[in-house]
């Protein structure tokens, strides 16, 4: 049975800490390659740069995509001013209360730059505007800079991207995990390690696994648009967080999966309805394979299943979430556990995926 291990937290926290905004993923890319390539058959590369880790079982079809995106929100320089201050514009979606004080990395053409998100400070705002929200156009980065001039000098140039930054840490229980971009690296982290299982355990597969890792998800699903053309895949699990509902403040109705009650099967997104056949399959193996899951239905926000779902004439497609607090911020939190049963689901699922029963998914 898969256990996240040592070294899989290690791989974990690799990739969490990497900067990779939408569009800019490429150091990212690069470090689940070196780690992947070796229990891959095959290593497929769109030309937007989505990777595909190919792992060949008893049969080349029914070809079967799990895809994580790894792109995570961040942000765009779009000026600078005569003072060394940056401007800029989301990449992907960013609520503005979260923003403040926080600390990004910009990427510049000589390298990494630390900066500070920040605006007017309070004391000096009339009391009124103090009550409101300060809104995204009127922040800006400082990198400590005193002059356009020293932003030259560092390289930092309009269009360069910047990220969060926010290191990777277990929390005291031992059991959870705060980090930055668990939206969505921790998806493509469980497609990649129940490939890497399946490699070492010698398991069988009565199909072609295709572990994939796409790009720029948070600006509009567009890695998945260009991947599904690659995949040509039979059918598509998406592995994408899911809005934890166990925070204050969250009703029931609005959010319903809770950290270490297991994965989330999501029922809606607002991208995709799932296939029905395929769903009852997934509760099904989930229930034999006595792994905890939890039903899940996302009003809002769509995922990279909104597109692999419609390739050609239609593929069966689901979304299987990762309970996920704080997501679009600095530190989200993830149970280590969710992730050890999404993975153990996402392998007794490729264990069963014959010809046969991709079929069924099809008929009326
Ligand atoms: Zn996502």
């Amino acid at each position: 049975m898969y256990k996240l291990d040592e070294e899989g937290v290690k791989f974990l926290k690799e990739i969490l800490e990497e900067f990779g905004p939408s569009g800019f993923e490429n150091r990212v890319l690069k470090k689940i390659k070196e780690r992947m390539e070796k229990y891959a058959d095959e290593v497929k590369k769109d030309n937007l740069n989505s990777l595909i880790f190919v792992k060949k079982g008893a049969s080349e079809r029914p070809r079967i995509i799990v895809a994580g995106h790894v792109d995570e929100v961040g942000f765009l320089i779009t000026s600078i001013t005569k003072e060394g201050y940056l401007t800029f514009t989301t990449l992907g979606g960013w609520f503005d209360q979260v923003l403040l004080a926080q600390r990004v990395v910009v990427m510049s053409k000589n390298g990494p730059v630390m900066g500070v998100i920040a605006s007017k400070p309070p004391h000096l705002l009339p009391p009124a505007q103090r009550e409101k929200v300060v809104k995204i156009d009127s922040m800006y980065i400082d990198v400590g800079a005193t002059s356009e001039e020293e932003i030259k000098k560092l390289g930092i140039r309009v269009g360069d991207p910047a990220a969060p930054w926010s290191p990777f840490q277990m929390s005291v229980t031992g059991k959870t995990m705060f980090a930055k971009a668990f939206d969505d690296r921790i998806g493509a982290f469980i497609a990649m390690e129940a490939l890497r299982y399946l490699k070492e355990s010698g398991e069988k597969h009565p199909n072609t696994y295709y572990a994939a890792a796409t790009v720029q998800e948070e600006v509009g699903l567009r890695g998945a648009e260009s991947v599904k053309w690659l995949a040509d895949h039979d059918v598509a699990i998406v592995t994408e967080v899911d809005i934890a509902g166990d925070v204050p403040g969250i009703k029931p109705r609005e959010a319903q999966s809770k950290l270490g009650h297991g994965p989330s099967i999501l029922t809606y997104d607002r991208s995709m309805i799932p296939n029905q056949k395929l769903k009852e399959f997934v509760i099904k193996v989930a229930e034999e394979a006595k792994i905890p899951y939890q039903l899940s239905a996302m009003a809002r926000g769509g995922t990279d299943a909104g597109r692999l779902h419609l390739y050609r004439e239609g593929r069966p497609s689901i979304v299987i979430g990762i309970p996920t607090r704080h997501i679009h911020s600095h530190v989200g939190v993830v149970h280590k556990e969710d992730v050890e049963n999404a993975v153990r689901l996402i392998v007794e699922l490729i264990k069963r995926l014959d010809e046969k029963t991709v079929n069924s998914f099809k008929e009326l």
